[in-house]
C-alpha cells in the first residue's frame, strides 16, 4: 500500500473531473493553506474501527445502513435538522437490527456531503443561463450570477459546518439520545399513528418485548445507551480532500480526515482519474458507486486498484442500477468482483437509478420503484449466494414531500407542499421508517 499522498499538482495532472472553475488561483492557494492547518475532523483509529465493522458487513455478519441528505447545506446545520436526521436513521437501524439479527453499522451521508457532481455545467431558466449549482462547497443555490460564482472560501465553511455537525452527532450518540428504548418508542409511535399494515404493528410489539427481556436480564445500561455512528461523503473536491488528507502520527499511514468513509461517485470513478488516484493512497474504508454502465472489467479493475491487498472492510460497492435494470446488470458485476477473490460490502442505492421529473418540473422518485430496486438487489444476492450487505438511502428526518408514494400515498400534486432539497429528492421520516419495515421482511427470510 502507498504510504505517501500524491501532490495536488499530480492529482490535477490526471484531469480531475467535476471540479470548480475558480476565478482566482491565489485565493484557492490561501484557502488550501488554511485548511491544512486545521485539526482533523475524524481520527484514523475511528476510520479503522469502521473498516473492521465493514469487514463484518462484507462477511455477512452485519448490515450497513448508510443514509442522509443528497446535499447538506450550510443553512441546514441546525440542532433540529441534525437531531431529526439522526432520529430517523437510528429508528430504522433498530428495526433492521432486530430483523437481520446481526449488528447494523450506521453511517451517515453527513458532516461533509456539501459538493455535487452535475450532468450539466450550465442551467437555463426562462431564457437565462447560469453555472449549475454544485453544492454549498462550491457555489450558492440561488439562481443569480453572484450566487453561482465558484468561491473557494466556501471550503472553510465546509470544514466549519462539518465540525459543528460532528460535534453534535458525537454528543447525541454517546449522551443518551440513542438509547435503544427511546429510539424504539419512536418506531412504535410511527406504527400507531400511521395506517401501516397490521404486520408492522406485530413486528414493533415483538421488538418491544425483546427489549423488555434484555432489560429484565440485566443487559447493561451503557450498551443500550450508546451507538457507533460514522460520517461519510463523496470525496469530490480535490482541494478540500487533499488539504484534509494527513499522515497518521501513530502509524505513518495516510488517511482522509474529512470523514470516516469516503466514496467515489458514478461520474468520477475513472480508473486513471484523480479521484481514484487520491482514494487509492488513503487508508480509510472506501465506497465505489457503480451504475448500469459499469462493465465487469471496470468493476474488476476498480476493486484491484483501490484494494490491492484485498483488505477486509476496505471496499463498499454501492450499486445504483435502477429498478428496471438491477436484476440483469448486477449479477455480472458481483461475479466479476468475486472472481478476484475479494469479499466487498455490497450495498444497494435504490435512489439514483430511479429519479424522474414530473410535468411540473419536480425531480422525484417513487417509493414502490425504490422498493423494487431493493427487492431486485435481494433477489440477485439470494440467487448468487452472496450477502446483501446494506442500503444507501437519501433521506431527511423532516416531514418533506419530495418522493411520491409511501404510507401517506403522496402524489405528484403533493410535491409542491414541502419540497426542500437542494439537489436530489429524499425520503421523509415516515417513508424511511416504512422502508425499514419492508427491509425487515426480506431480512427475516
Ligand atoms: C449521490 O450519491 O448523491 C450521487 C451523485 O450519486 P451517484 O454518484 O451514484 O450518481
Ligand atoms: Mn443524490
Amino acid at each position: 500500500m502507498p504510504t505517501t499522498i500524491p501532490t495536488l499538482t499530480d492529482l490535477h495532472a490526471h484531469g480531475a473531473a467535476q471540479q470548480p472553475n475558480y476565478p482566482d488561483a491565489r485565493a484557492v492557494e490561501e484557502v488550501v493553506a488554511e485548511l491544512r492547518q486545521r485539526p482533523p475532523l475524524v481520527f484514523a483509529g475511528e476510520a479503522d474501527e469502521l473498516k473492521a465493522r465493514l469487514a463484518d458487513v462484507a462477511g455477512g455478519r452485519a448490515f450497513l445502513l448508510q443514509a442522509g441528505d443528497c446535499a447538506e447545506t450550510f443553512g441546514n446545520v441546525t440542532a433540529a435538522n441534525i437531531r431529526n436526521s439522526l432520529r430517523v436513521q437510528l429508528s430504522m437501524a433498530v428495526v433492521l437490527q432486530y430483523a437481520a439479527q446481526v449488528p447494523v453499522v450506521k453511517v451517515g451521508r453527513i458532516a461533509g456531503q456539501y459538493a455535487k457532481p452535475r450532468s450539466n455545467d450550465l442551467e437555463t431558466r426562462d431564457g437565462v443561463t447560469l453555472p449549475s449549482y454544485r453544492g454549498d462547497a462550491v457555489n450558492g443555490l440561488d439562481f443569480t450570477p453572484e450566487a453561482r460564482v465558484h468561491e473557494p472560501r466556501r471550503l472553510l465553511d465546509v470544514y466549519n459546518s462539518s465540525a459543528a455537525t460532528l460535534n453534535l452527532v458525537r454528543a447525541f450518540v454517546n449522551g443518551g439520545f440513542a438509547d435503544l428504548r427511546t429510539v424504539h418508542s419512536w418506531n412504535s409511535d410511527f406504527v400507531r399513528s400511521s395506517n401501516v399494515e397490521e404486520k408492522y404493528t406485530q413486528l414493533s410489539d415483538e421488538i418491544e418485548r425483546a427489549m423488555a427481556f434484555m432489560v429484565a436480564c440485566g443487559v447493561s445500561d451503557d450498551s443500550l445507551r450508546r451507538v457507533g455512528y460514522w460520517a461519510s461523503h463523496e470525496a469530490l473536491l480535490m482541494e478540500y480532500e487533499h488539504a484534509m488528507a494527513r499522515i497518521d502520527s501513530r502509524t505513518g499511514n495516510p488517511y482522509g480526515t474529512s470523514g470516516h468513509l469516503l466514496w467515489v461517485g458514478e461520474r468520477t470513478r475513472q480508473l486513471d482519474g484523480a479521484h481514484v488516484e487520491l482514494l487509492a493512497s488513503l487508508r480509510n474504508p472506501i465506497g465505489i458507486k457503480m451504475g448500469p454502465s459499469t462493465t465487469p472489467d471496470d468493476a474488476r479493475a476498480l476493486v484491484e486498484r483501490l484494494d490491492p491487498n484485498a483488505e477486509p472492510g476496505r471496499l463498499t460497492v454501492i450499486t445504483r442500477m435502477g429498478a428496471g435494470k438491477v436484476r440483469d446488470a448486477l449479477p455480472p458485476l458481483i461475479e466479476a468482483v468475486e472472481s478476484t477473490g475479494r469479499k466487498v460490502a455490497w450495498v444497494c442505492d435504490p435512489m439514483h437509478g430511479n429519479t424522474y421529473s414530473t410535468e411540473r418540473g419536480y425531480k422525484t422518485r417513487a417509493f414502490p420503484v425504490i422498493w423494487d430496486e431493493v427487492d431486485g438487489f435481494f433477489d440477485v444476492h439470494a440467487d448468487l449466494g452472496t450477502w446483501p450487505g446494506g442500503v444507501h438511502i437519501e433521506l431527511t428526518g423532516n416531514n418533506v414531500t419530495e418522493c411520491v408514494g409511501g404510507v401517506h400515498e403522496l402524489d405528484e400534486a403533493d410535491l409542491a407542499t414541502r419540497y426542500e432539497t437542494a439537489c436530489d429528492p429524499r425520503l421523509n421520516r415516515e417513508q424511511g421508517i416504512e422502508l425499514a419495515f419492508y427491509l425487515a421482511e426480506r431480512l427475516r427470510e
